[in-house]
């Protein structure tokens, strides 16, 4: 089975995960700008590259959960990765708040219809984690999904984490890869992209106001990621949390991971079998003196 590539952004797998010490913005020996526009350009190129070799290969597909606070970078970043990607080998997703035929069915049942077919990168802008992220830090949202039982919310969370991680285990031994970003942006800089949705005309319409309500439970949220993440990062399914702040930095950092997640799954095109090559020379004589 496929394991975490290593990074110093990975969510460790034993629950030890804080928040508040990890770093929103890049480190003072990450690379400059122009390496990291390089490195993004490179890794960009492989994953369509790699792309093509696991569609051929036919047992693996890939799934990107990405994660965060509003004007994080999430659109960005799957625009970024996906550059160059066959536009039939890859699916994106993104989930807003459940329909009325969503809340009928469990709370896996509407990403589930989502999922990478093998071969295929899938990408959920959001995901299920929102059932233990938006959901907890508004837990009058369940009242709309009528639960046949409601035991204590403590209860309820570590209910839905651990559906979680029985879900990702079982796609993981099913070939899917999954890898899960929390774009970790700071307050402050969310403060500033909002500022410039509301000066820059053309900005203006990525401005909502629920985003900055949201806003207000930023600390609600912040515990909330630090649950989800400490208790469903896995090797099969880790999490890294990657500083925001910069975007040039992040697009670099997720290509990166995603790159060396492809290439520790080995993969390769089939081979054609020894008696259907031999018969290759009688199929292009066919063709080259077809009249
Ligand atoms: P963008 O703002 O870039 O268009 P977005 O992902 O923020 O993208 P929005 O329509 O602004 O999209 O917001 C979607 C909202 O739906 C978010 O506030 C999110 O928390 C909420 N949401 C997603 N899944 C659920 C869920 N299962 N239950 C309740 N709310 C959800
Ligand atoms: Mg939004």
């Amino acid at each position: 089975m496929f394991t975490a590539p290593p990074s110093p952004f990975l969510v460790p797998f034993d629950g030890r995960f804080e928040v508040g010490s990890q770093p929103t913005a890049p480190g003072a020996d990450a690379p400059g700008k122009d390496d990291r526009k390089k490195r993004l350009e490179q890794c960009v190129e492989r994953i369509a590259a790699l792309q093509h070799v696991m569609y051929a290969h036919d047992k693996h597909a890939m799934l990107l959960v990405f994660q965060a606070m509003d004007a994080a970078g999430k659109d960005g970043t799957i625009r970024a990765l996906l550059t160059g990607v066959n536009p039939a080998g890859c699916q994106v997703f993104a989930f807003k708040q459940p329909s009325s035929l969503e809340l009928d069915h469990d709370f896996l049942w509407r990403t589930g219809m989502c999922l990478p077919e093998r071969g295929r990168i899938g990408v959920f802008n959001r995901s299920y984690y929102e059932e233990v992220l938006v959901v907890r830090v508004h837990p009058e949202f369940l009242d709309a999904q009528n639960l046949p039982e409601r035991p204590d919310l403590e209860t309820l969370w570590a209910h839905r984490m651990e559906s979680i991680r029985d879900h990702e285990l079982h796609l993981a031994r099913n070939g899917v890869v999954v890898l899960k970003f929390w774009l970790n942006v700071s307050r402050d800089e969310q403060r500033k992209r909002f500022l410039s949705r509301l000066e820059e005309p053309e900005k203006n319409w990525k401005f909502s106001q629920g985003d900055l309500r949201e806003r207000g439970f930023w600390d609600a949220y912040m515990r909330a990621y630090e649950q989800a993440l400490a208790e469903t990062s896995r090797p099969w399914a880790p999490w890294y949390a990657i500083p925001a702040d910069s975007k040039s930095f992040l697009r670099m950092t997720v290509a990166e991971l995603v790159c060396a997640a492809f290439e520790s799954l080995d993969l390769k095109y089939p081979t054609v079998r020894a008696e259907d090559v031999a018969r290759f020379a009688e199929i292009r004589r066919k063709l080259e003196t077809e009249k």
